[in-house]
């Protein structure tokens, strides 16, 4: 994930929250986001740039994000620090989520509203998924930041205001529906969900070394000290068979304890 800073520092939403007006703001700067809300900026202006700058301003009152999503790179400009609270639903959402728009294709044209025509088929889903890939990036990443389960608090603009906790936009579902880019909000949670699985990696049992001996399974209750006794080479492979059971002699118990003792670095 390519991710620029770039604080709309003279954005009033920014000052608001470097002032800490009012208790909405030092809540969410206190607690941090309890959700992530999407939105697609409803225009056909690829370049996040293009935002920033217009935003960016002490008498732009419109709005503030925390991310915009440039459709052309992929990359994430951060507008906002994740704690601060944003302007981005005109509802309640404000006080509990962070907002990110993705930016849109220029391939289209807006005609009225949410409608739009496709002027390039090809370009204008490119441009869709290259920000929807980069969409999902990084709500894996504010998800694990955050302790979020993408299943329960993640939502749309559109969702969020049918949840009456923003206005009644219909972003970005229109844009998606509007090229026929087959996305849906359940898909986006499961994508975000499996891109967390990836990044944590495969559980920790399947890269512990194998047992080299056939009488042990890997999950007798002992496996682990053998483990590490056969790391510090204080138990070698030998035969292939350790005898778990077998009683451990005189001999066995001397030629043990001056390996441990030289693993120790003593003489
Ligand atoms: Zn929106």
């Amino acid at each position: 994930m390519q991710l620029i800073e770039h604080y709309l520092t003279n954005n009033p939403c920014y000052q608001a929250n470097v002032k800490r007006a009012d208790s909405r703001y030092t809540a969410f700067q206190t607690n941090g986001p309890k959700g992530l809300m999407l939105h697609s900026v409803g225009c056909a202006q690829p370049k996040a740039e293009v935002f920033c700058k217009r935003w960016n301003r002490a008498d732009f009152d419109k709005g503030c994000v925390h991310a915009l999503i440039d459709a052309g790179t992929g990359a994430v400009w951060q507008t906002l620090p994740w704690n601060y609270r944003g302007w981005h639903c005109g509802g309640s959402g404000n006080n509990t989520h962070i907002g990110v728009e993705m930016c849109e294709s220029d391939a289209v044209r807006y005609t009225g509203g949410a409608n739009f025509t496709v002027l390039n088929r090809s370009k204008a889903l490119a441009d869709c998924k290259r920000s929807y890939e980069a969409a999902v990036e990084l709500f894996a990443f504010l998800c694990g930041k955050y302790g979020l389960d993408p299943k329960t608090s993640v939502c749309s603009h559109r969702e969020g205001g049918k949840a009456g906790i923003a206005s009644g936009h219909v972003d970005p579902e229109h844009y998606w529906s509007g090229l026929g880019a087959g996305y849906t909000m359940d898909g986006f949670r499961a994508d975000v969900a499996a891109a967390m699985q990836k990044e944590a990696g495969p559980a920790p049992e399947t890269e512990q070394p194998a047992i080299p001996f056939s009488d042990v399974a890997s999950d007798d209750w002992y496996a682990d000290a053998l483990r590490w006794a056969l790391e510090k080479q204080l138990i070698l492979p030998g035969s292939g068979l350790f005898h778990p059971e077998a009683p451990l002699t005189k001999a066995a118990a001397v030629v043990l304890l001056r390996r441990f003792w030289k693993r120790l670095g003593a003489n």
